[in-house]
């Protein structure tokens, strides 16, 4: 991806500033209120073995092709960091453990499904929407393609059908949505041999989560990812070692939506062309990094105050 120049910079921003007034009004409009009772996974990376059960469960539920259970043994895959695509919607990596080189820590990452979306709030066509239940997922027939979602996530977890030259496709965890309305658990939490996955009402698997933490302080670190990063997300993460070396990105408190919603309603309002439209978003990316130390520094603080 092309860096943005001061040019293109102050450009968008301007644009950005126009916006934002506009949006703060329909920002507020289109919260929608989220069940109480809405789902999440715990995801418990001390407990977690590696056995990546979890990514060959995800692609038999959604008809990715996938090689033999037996194969996902093969431990040299940790080698390489790996991230979600088209092909894997989860992917699980594997972390030094420096006070026990026996017991690496094993990462699963998928989409976050966070409380306030920010690629719901970028989808200029409303492909991806929010469930009460706390999924978000999204609608093939009306997505174009534009991939704003993927450049709006600060996860960077949608990822595009490249492979596919005729009608591609965004794709990402849907947190198994259609078993779910079977009453069926998500296809990973099922097959987790270990229950590193705990998928619960939200507000039941923060308290489990802090539980875990006020029960065994020499084990975790005393933060539950995703309690409070961009306003929450759905997938929480408990662990035993700071989440920034576990490759989980340091963010604000506040969610992105905000921004994002503004730019939607200004691709409306203003005729804004695409590729002003990705320049600015590459800019919420730029100013999102620029948080990150003093979101380290707020980490720090919530830490001192808990403990
Ligand atoms: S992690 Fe990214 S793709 Fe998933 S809900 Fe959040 S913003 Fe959307
Ligand atoms: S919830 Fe479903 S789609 Fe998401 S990672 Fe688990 S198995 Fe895959
Ligand atoms: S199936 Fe469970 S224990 Fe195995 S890698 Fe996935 S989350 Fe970890």
């Amino acid at each position: 991806m092309k860096n943005l120049n001061r040019r293109d910079f102050f450009k968008t921003a301007a644009f950005g500033a126009a916006v934002a007034t506009l949006g703060a009004k329909s920002a507020k409009a289109s919260d929608k209120m989220l069940s109480e009772d809405r789902v999440g996974v715990l995801v418990d990376t001390a407990v977690c073995v590696g056995c990546r059960h979890c990514e060959w469960a995800c692609k038999v539920a959604h008809n990715i092709p996938t090689k033999e259970l037996e194969t996902y043994s093969d431990s040299t895959v940790f080698k390489d960091y790996r991230r979600p695509d088209q092909s894997a919607l989860t992917v699980v990596n594997q972390f030094e453990n420096e006070t026990n080189s026996l017991l690496p820590v094993n990462v699963k990452t998928q989409c976050m499904h966070c409380e306030r979306p920010a690629c719901v709030s970028a989808c200029i066509v409303g492909a991806l929407t929010k469930q009460e239940d706390g999924s978000v997922i999204w609608d093939d027939d009306k997505c174009i393609g534009c991939r704003y979602c993927m450049v709006a996530c600060q996860f960077q977890i949608p990822t595009y059908d490249y492979d596919r030259s005729i009608d591609p496709h965004i794709r990402k965890c849907d947190f198994c949505h259609e078993r779910r309305k079977e009453g069926q658990l998500p296809a990973c939490v099922n097959i987790c041999p270990n229950e590193a996955l705990l998928f619960g009402k939200r507000s039941e698997i923060l308290r489990v989560a802090k539980n875990r933490i006020k029960r065994k302080p020499d084990v975790y670190v005393n933060h539950i990812y995703g309690e409070q990063e961009i306003g929450g997300t759905s997938w929480i993460y408990i662990a035993s070692k700071e989440f920034d070396k576990l490759k989980m990105p340091t963010l604000m408190k506040n969610p992105a939506p905000g921004i994002s919603e503004s730019i939607q309603h200004g691709i409306f309002a203003y005729f804004i062309p695409p590729v002003t439209l990705y320049a600015l978003l590459r800019t919420i990316m730029w100013v999102s990094t620029r948080h990150k130390n003093s979101n380290s520094e707020n980490h720090k603080d919530e830490k001192g105050e808990e403990s």
